[in-house]
């Protein structure tokens, strides 16, 4: 969780903070636009220069959109998998989902594969909270007691 938070502080978008042409000061105008104070010059960090090129060229592959905006893939991915970007609908797969291997278009898992982790979650901590009242063993010594039960009957 730690990891996950600062990782998110580190400036990995290339957020222009200059203007090029007057050297003005630029000011976060949304989804990755910049506009310089002075002059108004129009800037974009990684994130806004992907998100417009990919407006402009649906399905682009991940390398087309390197070479075009000079914004590495593994950048490209932490947008996909922070799931700041969702890839077009019919474009070159750019994710898969880490349990099954779906292609997907934005974060980590595939909707079936999202529904299983988190069930799967709830159930660890469910499994959690059993062994903080362990001692009882309630579930094993319910079984052998059937078992006994069945025993003295035949
Ligand atoms: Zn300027
Ligand atoms: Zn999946």
């Amino acid at each position: 969780m730690a990891g996950l938070k600062s990782l998110k502080d580190i400036d990995i978008y290339n957020r222009p903070t200059l203007c090029k042409k007057c050297g003005g000061v630029m000011v976060f105008k949304g989804v990755g636009e910049y506009k310089c104070e002075e002059c108004g010059e129009l800037d974009y960090d990684d994130y806004g220069k992907v998100r417009a090129f990919i407006e402009r060229h649906q399905g682009a592959t991940a390398a087309e959109v390197e070479a075009n905006t000079g914004v590495s893939q593994k950048t490209i991915r932490h947008m996909l998998k922070e799931s700041r970007l969702e890839i077009a609908h019919g474009s070159a797969a750019y994710l898969k989902c880490e349990i099954c291997g779906t292609n997907i278009r934005s974060g980590r898992f595939c909707p079936k594969c999202e529904l299983e982790y988190h069930r799967r979650r709830e159930e660890e901590q469910r499994k959690l909270h059993k062994n903080f009242d362990k001692g009882f063993g309630m579930a094993e010594k319910g079984a052998e007691g059937e078992k006994r039960f069945k025993h003295d009957r035949f």
